[in-house]
C-alpha cells in the first residue's frame, strides 16, 4: 500500500471497493459482512439510497456557505436534533473529538462565569474522547498520551462505574465545574456501567451545579437501543456530544447543551469553518429521519438482544470466555487473553470484526441487519472464538 501517508494506522490488508447494505466488496470481488459500520459510523449501512439521495441533492444545490449566514439546513437538523434528545441547542463540528472540544471549553466557560478561575472536570479511567490535544488528555489511555506531554491539565479522572469516587472528587476539589462519561465505554471495552449510573451522576452533579456531560459520540443515534443512550435511564444532561453515526461516513459532530450550558456561547466564543455545513447537515437529517422514523432504534434494541442472547448460548460457561456483555447493538465478548489475531482470522473468513483493549471482541453492526444476518455474525464470531479457545488450550497443554 502507499507509504505517501503517515502510518499512523495498522492497516489491515484490504481495500473496499464498494459496498451495500451491510455488505462490502474488496477489489478482487470477495464479499464481507460488516460487523463494524467503520466503528459505529454507517448504521444504516453502506450506500444508502436515502442518504446517497439527500448527498446528491444537495451537492446539485449548494455544498458550503459559511457560517457567516443562516444555513437552513443546519437549523432544520437542530430541531430535529434536539426534540429527539430534550435538549435545547446546538453547535456543529466536523468530528467526534471537535464536539468533546466544544463541550470541555462549554465547561471550562461555565466555571469562569461562576468565578472558577481554574476549572476542572472530571472524566474516567479507561475512557475515549478524541485525539485533540484536550481530548487525549480527557482520555483515560496511557498510550495514547504517551509522547504528547504536556497534557491539557483541567482534568481529575477516577474509575468508571464508580459514583462514591465522584463524590469524593466533590469533597476534595473545589473548582470543578463538570463531568464527562461515555454511557457505555466503546473503545474502553464495552463497559456497561450498572442501572443508575447516570442517574447517581446527574444527582452529584445537581447537587454540586456541576454541568453533567455526556460523550455519545459511539453509543448516540439508536445504537444502543435508545436515541440516546441516556434514555434508558430517563436522564436529560446538561452537554451531549454526537458524532460517528450522525452523518453515517458523512463527517459531522455536534455538542448539544440545555438549561443552564445552553445560554452560555455568544457570538465569538467558539466556531468552525466546515461546522455544520449544508451538505453534512442534508446527509445528517437523512440519517436521523431513517433512524428515527423508521424504527430503527426499536429494532437495535430487538437485534441486540437477540446477539447477546446467541452469544450466551454457544458461549456461556465456555472457559476462556470472561463476560458477554452489550447494549442494543454495541456488543462486547471479552476473553481471558489477548485475542487482536482474531481480526484477520475473520476477515479472511468475509467477516468484519474488531477487538479493543486487547482482549474484547467489539461487535457494531449496522442496524439495518436482518434478522438473518445477525445470526450469521453470531455464528461466525462464535466458531472463531472456539477455535481460538481451543488452539489456545492445545497451546499450553
Ligand atoms: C470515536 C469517539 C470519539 C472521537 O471521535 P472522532 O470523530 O474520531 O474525533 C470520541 N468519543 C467517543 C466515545 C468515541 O467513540
Amino acid at each position: 500500500m502507499t507509504t505517501a501517508i503517515m502510518p499512523t494506522y495498522a492497516r489491515l490488508p484490504v481495500q473496499f471497493s464498494h459496498g451495500e447494505g451491510v455488505w462490502l466488496w474488496d477489489e478482487s470481488g470477495k464479499r464481507y459482512l460488516d460487523a463494524l459500520s467503520g466503528i459505529a459510523v454507517c448504521s444504516l449501512g453502506h450506500a444508502h439510497p436515502a442518504v446517497s439521495g439527500a448527498i446528491c441533492e444537495q451537492a446539485g444545490k449548494l455544498v458550503h456557505t459559511s457560517n457567516l449566514y443562516g444555513i437552513q439546513r443546519q437549523e432544520e437538523l437542530a430541531r430535529r436534533l434536539t426534540a429527539l434528545t430534550g435538549m435545547q441547542n446546538v453547535f456543529f463540528a466536523n468530528s467526534g473529538a471537535e464536539a468533546n472540544e466544544a463541550a470541555i471549553k462549554l465547561a471550562r466557560f461555565y466555571g469562569h462565569s461562576r468565578g472558577i478561575d481554574r476549572p476542572a472536570v472530571v472524566v474516567m479511567e479507561s475512557s475515549f474522547h478524541g485525539r485533540t490535544l484536550a481530548t487525549l488528555s480527557a482520555t483515560g489511555n496511557a498510550k495514547i498520551q504517551a509522547g504528547f506531554e504536556p497534557l491539557v491539565e483541567g482534568f481529575v479522572r477516577v474509575p468508571y462505574n464508580d459514583l462514591d469516587a465522584i463524590r469524593q472528587v466533590a469533597e476534595q476539589h473545589a473548582n470543578v465545574v463538570a463531568v464527562l462519561v461515555e454511557p457505555v465505554q466503546g473503545e474502553g471495552g464495552v463497559n456497561v456501567p450498572t442501572a443508575g449510573y447516570l442517574n447517581g451522576i446527574r444527582e452529584i452533579c445537581d447537587r454540586h451545579q456541576w454541568l453533567m456531560m455526556l460523550d455519545e459520540i459511539q453509543t448516540g443515534i439508536g445504537r444502543t437501543g435508545r436515541f440516546v443512550a441516556c434514555q434508558h435511564e430517563a436522564v436529560v444532561p446538561d452537554v451531549l456530544t454526537l458524532a460517528k453515526a450522525l452523518g453515517n461516513g458523512v463527517p459531522i459532530g455536534a455538542c448539544l447543551a440545555s438549561g443552564k450550558a445552553a445560554g452560555l456561547y455568544g457570538p465569538g466564543n467558539h466556531g468552525s469553518t466546515f461546522g455544520g455545513n449544508p451538505l453534512a447537515c442534508a446527509a445528517a437529517l437523512a440519517v436521523v429521519k431513517e433512524v428515527a422514523d423508521g424504527g430503527l432504534v426499536e429494532r437495535a434494541a430487538e437485534l441486540g438482544e437477540r446477539m447477546l442472547n446467541g452469544f450466551r448460548d454457544r458461549l456461556t460457561g465456555r472457559s476462556g470466555v470472561v463476560d458477554l456483555r452489550g447494549k442494543g447493538l454495541m456488543i462486547g465478548i471479552q476473553l481471558g487473553r489477548p485475542c487482536t489475531e482474531l481480526v484477520k482470522q475473520a476477515l479472511s473468513q468475509g467477516l468484519l470484526i474488531n477487538v479493543t483493549a486487547g482482549s474484547t471482541i467489539r461487535l457494531l453492526p449496522p442496524l439495518i441487519l436482518s434478522d438473518a444476518e445477525a445470526d450469521q455474525i453470531v455464528e461466525g464470531v462464535s466458531d472463531l472464538v472456539l477455535n481460538f479457545l481451543e488452539q489456545a488450550a492445545e497451546t499450553a497443554a
